[in-house]
């Protein structure tokens, strides 16, 4: 089947007690047993859950993997990964411009395991070939990165990585199976947090892990039920109805994305610009090669702290906040925001600096979100910041 098709209808049978035509929720914790050792498969809501497993399948399919696990956020699909790949005296090599949390993650947390962890920039296949041990298990790529949107060659990283037995695991948040799929290019697992364009509408806080090999998926299902992160039957189902209109949504943020990209480009308030259709990015021929669509995730350096925070004091239609990839338009402040947990000196060494501005385009009409910007650049009335989200 096709993609479209897929995304409608994978893992997803009508109802059969009731022919419903859309998945229940169904909301319940245990599951009746005929007789001691009889039941239908379903035992207890943490192991499964149907609504949780067409999710699930859903996901499989459309990352082309054996088996996906949805977890209760991008960040909870992630830990289990680590607690699939990674034991005491590993070590593993990490993207240097990766979500903040994903870093604070393995910094904070994972390391205290005794796992070592070397940041790389992923997008130089000489630094990755340097860096890998003969204890290496993971190579952790996300392209392209949050928020600089450097890209990485999927292929590349994984052959080399697999030269000594290591699983490469691909945060594939910002482009979707719609646009991207790592599997196919190499990778060995892919992770989603389903909180941004998969589940589409800001409304859903979730995860997904989706393996290419038995034996991992296998494992995964054990830590899952093991460790209990699970994704709830609301938030299953949620996820599932904003992934039907994923391709049509994503085909609109491609399209709003470009225009905002040329339009911020020829801005003269704008020292630097980081969007992977514009064929000034480096990465720009690669991300042509391995991804059928740019997204729309941009940043834009204004020069200083003071310049991006008048910016974002002025914006109005374009809402101050943290996330990203829903159906309206989010600003927001990596510096101060999304990688506020980053050390500075790391965050000025990747080019996180204080004037830099990330905006996730939404899919509203084009010409409002431009004279939206138009008027935070060139209006001479400022307006009373909306709101500021914190975590
Ligand atoms: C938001 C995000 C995450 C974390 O997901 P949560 O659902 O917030 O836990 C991980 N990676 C990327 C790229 C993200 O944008």
């Amino acid at each position: 089947m096709g993609f479209k098709t897929d995304a409608i209808h994978a893992g997803q049978e009508p109802d059969p007690s009731t022919g419903a035509v859309t998945i229940p929720i169904y909301q319940t914790s245990t599951y009746v047993q005929e007789a001691l050792g009889k039941h239908k498969g379903y035992e207890y809501a943490r192991t499964q859950n149907p609504t949780r497993t067409a999710l699930e399948k859903n996901m499989a399919v459309l990352e082309r993997g054996v088996a996906g696990y949805a977890f209760a956020s991008g960040m909870a699909a992630t830990n289990a990964i680590t607690q699939l790949l990674l034991k005491q005296g590993d070590h593993a090599i990490c993207s240097d411009n990766v979500y903040g949390g994903t870093f604070r993650l393995f910094d904070k947390i994972v390391r205290h395991y005794g796992i070592d962890f070397t940041y790389v920039n992923t997008s130089n296949l000489h630094d990755v070939e340097k860096a890998m041990r003969p204890n290496t298990k993971m190579v952790f790529v996300e392209t392209p990165t949050n928020p600089l949107m450097s890209i990485t060659d999927l292929a590349a990283v994984s052959e080399i990585a697999h030269r000594t037995g290591s699983r490469v695991v691909v945060d594939n948040t910002f482009m979707s199976p719609y646009f991207q799929r790592p599997i196919e290019l190499g990778a060995d697992i892919v992770v989603h947090s389903t909180t941004k364009y998969l589940n589409g509408h800001s409304d859903s806080v979730g995860g997904v892990a989706v393996l290419k090999h038995q034996e991992d998926a296998d494992r995964l299902q054990f830590i899952q039920n093991a460790a209990g992160a699970i994704l709830s039957p609301m938030d299953s189902w949620l996820v599932l109805r904003g992934i039907k209109t994923l391709p049509v949504r994503m085909e609109a943020h491609n399209a709003n994305g470009m225009a905002i990209a040329k339009y911020l480009s020829e801005r003269k308030e704008v020292t630097k610009i980081f969007y992977p259709g514009l064929p000034s990015h480096p990465g720009h021929e690669l991300a042509k090669k391995q991804m059928s669509g740019f997204g729309a995730m941009i940043a834009f350096d204004l020069g200083s702290l003071e310049n991006a925070a008048r910016f974002l004091r002025r914006v109005r239609l374009c809402s101050l906040a943290e996330s990203l990839g829903g159906v309206e338009t989010l600003i927001s402040h990596p510096a101060t925001m999304t990688h506020a947990s980053v050390p500075i000196e790391h965050r000025n060494k990747i080019g996180i600096t204080d004037g830099l501005v990330r905006i996730s385009v939404g899919i509203e009409d084009l010409a409002d979100l431009v004279e939206d910007i138009d008027n935070a650049f060139d209006g001479d009335s400022p307006r009373t910041l909306r709101t500021v989200a914190e975590n």
